[in-house]
């Protein structure tokens, strides 16, 4: 099928699920035909520089001519073949990367080919861990407000439980324990008033809790907040104190959005386990991984059943680790501090004048991200074709509009997004 052959949209329409959306929705979906750099080419041959990286994934642009080579040769070599009894070079050279590059501690890793599903790993080691230790009693999670950790159920039930989607689920979820959203700010150390809520679930709760999960300093689709790295570092001390593992979720800020490769640099401390998706492969395929410490994995080997109990079908696609290897190597080889540093210059002066407004409740700018939080939410019929009129691919939700763009993104094209930014925001 080809757009002339028939009304695309109309039939999008009719037939095919978005994101977060409903069948038949008044919200316009544009067709992209191709993508090159940091533009998406749409059906009518408008071009919009990318200011989403498809959702911090695309952090080298599309049709990058290296990773389209490294994964040409992979499909003529190995598209796929089953995990279980069976392994390949592209997963084990991409998990050796991945222990070499994370925290020390961490030495397995769990390929997953979402970033929901290496939640839920996550979520089943830490308690497959504490049942191995003869604590079956420790199955429930502690987390904060305003946390995403994805959609499916063990994901949902850490998410906000007011932002997130437990009201459409609640007699379906398991009920987490969640402290306050941390309040000191990124930058400025945390007193112990601000660990009190946290502090205070532990002390109460240790005994049920398997582990705290945490989106170490930004926290992501749960509000576009930027929070302190002690409050990381001294969440770490209190699961240590009270026997409870640390689960940091990295699927967002992993790979140097936050100025470093992975954000639990910032406090200097590690998780007992650790889980990457989204820039994991550069945006070319879905592919997330799951780090634990070799005592968990361990642990978990010499518990009852003696095994872990997950195995996803196509678990370690040698097409996502070739495409995770090349753009693991692609970013290590490039500037990306430098990058990231100048792309967040940029965001803070460029999105500076929207401070300005009445109806902007605050700018804030951490590594590649630039967050404006309005005071009420953002209009999306009228707001979506004005970006698209403007040549920018921007994608608000609820009261936040925000750029997070790839890292290869040039001066020019990145000021033509924080103006696009500026001109929607002021006739809001
Ligand atoms: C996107 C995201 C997830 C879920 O990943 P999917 O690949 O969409 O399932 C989980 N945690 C965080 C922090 C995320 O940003």
């Amino acid at each position: 099928m080809s757009i002339e052959d028939a009304d695309w949209p109309a039939l999008d329409r009719r037939h095919v699920w978005h994101p977060y959306s409903a069948i038949d929705s008044p919200l316009p979906t544009y067709p992209v035909v191709s993508a090159q750099g940091v533009r998406l080419r749409l059906a009518d041959g408008r071009e919009l520089i990318d200011g989403m990286s498809s959702w911090w994934c695309a952090i080298h642009g599309y049709n990058h001519p290296e990773m389209n080579r490294a994964l040409k040769e992979q499909i003529d070599t190995l598209a796929h073949v089953m995990f279980g009894g069976l392994t390949h070079e592209p997963a084990v050279a991409l998990a050796t990367r991945l222990v070499e590059l994370t925290p020390d501690s961490l030495e397995t890793v769990f390929f997953a080919d979402s970033g929901s599903v290496a939640v839920e790993v996550a979520l089943k080691m830490a308690i497959q861990y504490w049942q191995a230790k003869g604590q079956p009693g420790k199955q429930r999670f502690v987390t904060v407000r305003n946390g995403y950790h994805g959609d499916t159920f063990g994901a949902m039930s850490v998410c906000d439980p007011v932002n997130g989607m437990h009201a459409s689920f609640s007699g379906a979820l398991v009920q987490q324990y969640f402290a306050e959203t941390p309040s000191c700010s990124f930058g400025a150390p945390c007193n112990a008033k601000e660990m009190n809520s946290l502090r205070t679930l532990l002390v109460e709760h240790h005994s049920h809790i398997a582990a705290l999960i945490l989106e170490p300093v930004v926290q992501g689709a749960g509000g576009m907040r930027f929070y302190s790295a002690d409050y990381v570092k001294k969440a770490r001390e209190l699961c240590d104190e009270y026997g409870v593992l640390l689960i940091l979720d990295e699927i967002a800020t992993g790979f140097g959005r936050t100025g470093r490769l992975f954000a639990c640099e910032h406090a200097g401390i590690a998780p007992d386990i650790l889980c990457l998706g989204k820039a994991l492969t550069g945006g070319y395929l879905s592919l997330a991984a799951t780090l634990s410490s070799a005592n968990i994995a361990h642990t978990i080997g010499q518990g009852k059943p003696g095994l872990f109990m997950h195995g996803p079908t196509f678990m370690a696609n040698p097409m996502a680790c070739t495409a995770g290897l090349t753009s693991l190597r692609l970013l290590l080889e490039s500037p990306w501090q430098e990058r990231v540093t100048d792309i967040a210059q940029r965001l803070e002066s460029g999105l500076a004048p929207c401070r300005a407004y009445d109806h902007v409740a605050d700018v804030r700018v951490l590594g590649a991200i630039g967050v404006v939080e309005l005071n009420r939410p953002v209009d999306m019929i009228t707001v979506q074709p004005r970006f698209v009129d403007a040549g920018v691919w921007i994608r608000p939700f609820g009261k936040l509009v925000y750029l997070m763009p790839p890292f290869i993104i040039n001066e020019r094209d990145l000021e033509t997004l924080t103006s696009a930014v500026i001109d929607v925001v002021s006739e809001m």
